[in-house]
């Protein structure tokens, strides 16, 4: 049998666990994003998905042109033959990529929380 006393206990632990999990996921939700191009396995360009700029990747295989507007990046040129970099969709969630296999270019959308956690590591 519960005690009143442990109901409000646990009562009180929920609420908490309510506010942790709510506040993460605000935290989350406005952490802020950046768009982070690898050439092979280098860093080669990172920014901020709300900036508006292009940005010409160029590689020892070749080059990549990468838009990015209103949040979204995009490829829309290439010097690779298949051209599946261009053809990709735009990305613009965590975690979506746009790859250049014949370039070994990666282009990502990371929250940049993720690189602090790597850098104190
Ligand atoms: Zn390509």
């Amino acid at each position: 049998m519960l005690k009143k006393q442990d109901g409000i206990l646990i009562l009180v632990l929920l609420v908490i666990a309510a506010v942790f999990f709510c506040g993460y996921r605000l935290w989350n939700r406005e952490s802020p994003e950046e768009v982070v191009v690898y050439v092979g396995e280098q860093e080669y360009a990172r920014f901020s998905v709300k900036e508006d700029r292009e940005l010409l990747i160029e590689t020892e295989n070749g080059t990549n042109r990468l838009i990015l507007k209103d949040g979204e990046a995009d490829v829309t040129e290439a010097s690779c033959p298949d051209k599946i970099c261009v053809h990709q969709s735009p990305i613009s969630e965590t975690g979506e990529t746009i790859v250049c296999m014949p370039n070994r270019v990666i282009i990502t959308i990371e929250k940049a929380s993720q690189r602090m956690n790597v850098n104190k590591s």
